[in-house]
């Protein structure tokens, strides 16, 4: 007796041995069933096995496989059953209890009140039985899969002859429980299978991502993404340089002014092919600019693209400013030498020597105008392409200042100079300077106009100061800018070409020195050159 437990003991090992290497050679959930049952048909004789997930939180048990009559059933044709934690059913009881069940009764036992059993035919069709007709299944053994110490599953092995004994209930439960582990073995390879899968497509996104952010850091137009609250969540190089701030994490509408009204006049493409650009001031801080945006629909918001024109537009702008100051200025000499010499060429009039001499003196002097203006063009292209000779050497302001005033002879001006004083520097550009400075009082000023010539440690001071309207604060700057002139479109201002400034100021500076203004509006103008001493 003891002899023949051992036997059957070394026998059951021995399968069990067998059953582990070839349930653990399954890669997949579906092979190691299959296995499964191809293991079973070697040791327990069966019509059916019905292998049933019970998921606790619905209360549900789902059929995982189904073998009925040599034939393989489809589960997922198979519904969910919900748990009969009351009732008869002997898989609910399974679950509830915890404990395998073997049934050498069947028949008998769903006669008994609430005796359930629910059968499955080779077509796959679900069949509760006693309700649908009497059970063919003569005997039924019924074990809880666990997991942790829950049931998480019943398997259900069935016959429809002959009975089961305590040594097949011993042998499935230790089958199931090997089926179970390598089952999950499978699932949880599966799963790592799939979280490598995911992680790698995210890596290749990523990577796609950082080269289109590369690509963009080198596109010369600013590229923001704005998302659907406005919060620049991506910012390229290019744009941050041309605002001046770091936009990523900034409101749009804490950086760009008036914002909104951007957004809204931007027409926003649904597809790149699509856009359309328009070209709109924005102010950024203090700056004023003119950037021409591009707008993009995307899934996380707008994407603009914008290009810097602030250069272009103030180069158009000082071109317009160009050709006005200069066809005004060259007309109105033009139009003097013109007049004089129509007049001149009547033949109807008989001229005096002196009328003759007067309009030939208007000739004279409105073409000295004319070639004035020429030479003031030329000189300032030749400043702008650093074309100009500037000699440095030791001048006598003082003796300077009293010649020039020499050949402004007649003009109203009071002269400071202490004798002598000198300055390093190119004497003819100096001179330059000074007769645009005093020019410009006389002309834009009213007497007294005083020139102060004054030591300021290392550098010489010269001051011209007249007692005019002065300039407001507002242009103190501007009027050094090439071709800028207060009020040009005034029908009496005095004529000039708006590059007076410019060039005294460029020549100052080309000297080692520097031209600036001081003026309390109402009270006239003080234009202050410093000049390095020698
Ligand atoms: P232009 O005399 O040819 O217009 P400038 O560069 O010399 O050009 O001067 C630029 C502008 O600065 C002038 O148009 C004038 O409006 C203003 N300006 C220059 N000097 C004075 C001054 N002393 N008082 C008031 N305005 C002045």
């Amino acid at each position: 007796m003891a002899d023949a437990r051992v036997a059957a003991d070394s026998e059951l090992t021995q399968v069990l041995l067998a059953a582990a290497q070839r349930l653990a050679e399954s890669i997949d959930a579906e092979r190691v069933y299959d296995s499964f049952h191809e293991l079973l048909e070697e040791v327990v004789p069966h019509d059916g096995v019905v292998v049933s997930s019970f998921a606790a939180d619905e209360g549900l048990i789902r059929c995982e496989y189904a073998w009925v009559e040599g034939v393989r059933v489809d589960e997922s044709t198979l519904p969910p059953l919900p748990l009969n934690r009351a009732g008869g059913g002997m898989q609910s009881r399974v679950i509830v209890t915890g404990e395998a069940l073997l049934v050498n009764d069947v028949a008998e036992r769903i006669q008994e009140p609430g005796g359930t059993y629910y059968n499955v035919d080779r077509e796959g069709r679900i069949a509760k039985i006693p309700d649908s007709g009497p059970a063919h299944t003569t005997a039924a053994m019924m074990v809880p899969v666990k997991y942790g110490g829950a049931v998480v599953g019943v398997v259900q092995l069935m016959r429809d002859r002959g009975l089961y004994t305590h040594r097949d209930l011993e042998l499935f439960s230790a089958l199931v429980g090997l089926m179970h582990a390598a089952v999950r073995n499978a699932r949880l390879q599966d799963e790592r299978a799939q979280l490598e899968a995911v992680a790698a497509v995210e890596r290749a996104r990523a990577d796609e991502r950082e080269q289109a952010a590369r690509v963009l850091e080198l596109v010369g137009d600013g590229i923001i993404l704005a998302d659907r609250d406005g919060v620049i969540v991506f910012s390229n190089r290019a744009a941050d340089a041309v605002t001046g701030v770091e936009l990523c994490g900034r409101l749009a509408a804490d950086v760009f002014g008036a914002w909104e009204s951007v957004a809204a006049a931007v027409p926003v493409a649904r597809e790149v092919g699509a856009t359309s650009s328009m070209t709109l001031p924005v102010s950024v801080g203090d700056r004023e600019l003119w950037l021409s945006f591009v707008a993009v629909e995307s899934a996380e918001g707008v994407v603009y693209a914008f290009r810097d024109l602030t250069a272009e537009r103030q180069f158009d702008e000082e071109k317009r400013d160009f050709v006005a100051t200069i066809s005004h200025e060259l007309r109105t000499p033009m139009t003097g030498v013109y007049g004089a010499a129509q007049t001149l060429l009547r033949t109807d009039i008989e001229w005096s020597a002196s009328q003759r001499h007067d309009l030939l003196q208007l000739i004279a002097s409105q073409a000295e105008r004319l070639s004035q203006i020429v030479d003031d063009l030329l000189l300032a292209t030749n400043i702008d392409h650093d074309r100009i000779q500037i000699s440095q050497e030791p001048v006598e302001v003082g003796e300077l200042v009293r010649q020039t005033l020499e050949l402004l002879e007649g003009s109203d001006v009071e002269v400071e100079a202490p004798d002598p004083s000198y300055a390093l520097g190119d004497r003819d550009r100096i001179q330059q300077i000074v007769v645009n400075l005093l020019d410009n009082a006389l002309k834009y000023g009213r007497p007294p106009v005083r020139l102060v010539v004054a030591s300021a440690g290392d550098a010489l001071q010269l001051s011209v100061r007249d007692s005019g309207t002065g300039i407001p604060r507002e242009q103190q700057e501007r009027i050094f800018e090439k071709f800028y002139r207060r009020d040009p479109e005034l029908a009496r201002a005095p004529s000039g070409t708006g590059l007076g400034l410019y060039i005294a100021r460029a020549l100052a500076e080309r000297m080692g020195g520097t031209l600036e203004v001081r003026s309390v509006p109402g009270s006239g103008a003080e234009f202050v050159l410093m000049l390095p001493c020698p």
